[in-house]
């Protein structure tokens, strides 16, 4: 065989490659992340995981009240939209979705979009402060060893 090695398959926050995923309806297109994605020869499986969950688009803004993540996810934290909707358990399914897709892609590594409440690699929301932290996807898809970045680690 010739030519070049596959693509290495990578799981990206779908809002970030353009898809309009994002509450209000809009995207976060960002062209390092393409351009990062081409020239290490990566192969993005889009993921948003608020719409596997079920959740429509657009949709009400959502953050932590308490905690961050891996919180949740353990049954501790609180997650909710800005009309106080307790919005956990939906976030617990999109994160199980998520896992899902990376085994089926065989993604070892992602690229997600910072400060999400689903997504956040560094940061989230703690009510309208940012903080220290791991969206429920990341936190789920961190206790089964992939590697993560954030667009904001991208030169
Ligand atoms: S859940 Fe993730 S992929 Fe979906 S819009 Fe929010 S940051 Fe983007």
């Amino acid at each position: 065989m010739t030519g070049n090695a596959m693509p290495e398959p990578i799981l990206v926050s779908a809002c970030l490659l353009g898809l309009s995923t994002r509450y209000d309806g809009q995207s976060k297109r960002n062209d390092k992340v393409l351009e990062y994605l081409r020239r290490e020869n990566l192969q993005p499986i889009p993921i948003c995981p608020e719409q596997l969950a079920g959740l429509p688009t657009p949709r009400p803004k959502s953050f932590f009240a308490s905690g961050g993540g891996s919180d949740v996810l353990d049954g501790n934290g609180l997650l909710v939209q800005e009309n106080g909707t307790d919005v956990g358990e939906a976030f617990i399914r999109g994160a199980a979705e998520s896992l899902k897709l990376a085994q089926l892609a065989g993604c070892r590594r992602a690229l997600f979009k910072d400060g999400s409440p689903s997504c956040g690699v560094h940061r989230i929301y703690l009510g309208a402060e940012q903080v220290a932290g791991q969206g429920v996807t990341t936190a789920l898809l961190l206790r089964h060893g992939l590697q993560f970045i954030s667009e904001g680690d991208l030169l």
